[in-house]
């Protein structure tokens, strides 16, 4: 059940943010979620309403931005899509992929009224 304790790590930062802005509440709230982070959005979706419950954040609308998931080849420098968990390039003979995206699970924007 990681996903209870990121839901709350979002639900403070949001409502941080509300306080400081003055807000009534929080209308929206923008996540980015890679695809290798191992978020479930369901059970982040579902627990952020169970702790959102009687807080400015109530009713907030989520919005999840799947990131895929990239590499950059430590030796060609290139940069893939990795698909299929493959990690070598398919540019060069024997590098190998580092991933540069597609392992975040952050806040991108709030929206508060
Ligand atoms: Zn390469």
């Amino acid at each position: 059940m990681h996903e209870m304790a990121i839901a709350e790590g979002v639900l403070d930062i949001a409502l941080d943010y509300a306080k400081k802005e003055k807000a009534a509440r929080i209308a929206e709230i923008g996540l980015k979620i890679g695809e290798m982070s191992g978020v479930v959005t369901d059970s982040l979706l579902f627990s952020f309403d169970m702790l959102a419950k009687g807080t400015m954040a109530e009713g907030a609308k989520i919005t999840v931005h799947s990131v895929p998931l990239v590499g950059r080849c430590t030796k060609c420098g290139k940069e893939f899509p990795i698909e299929h968990y493959d990690f070598w390039c398919p540019e060069c003979e024997n590098g190998v992929l580092e991933t540069i995206s597609g392992r975040e699970m952050q806040v991108e924007y709030l929206e508060v009224e």
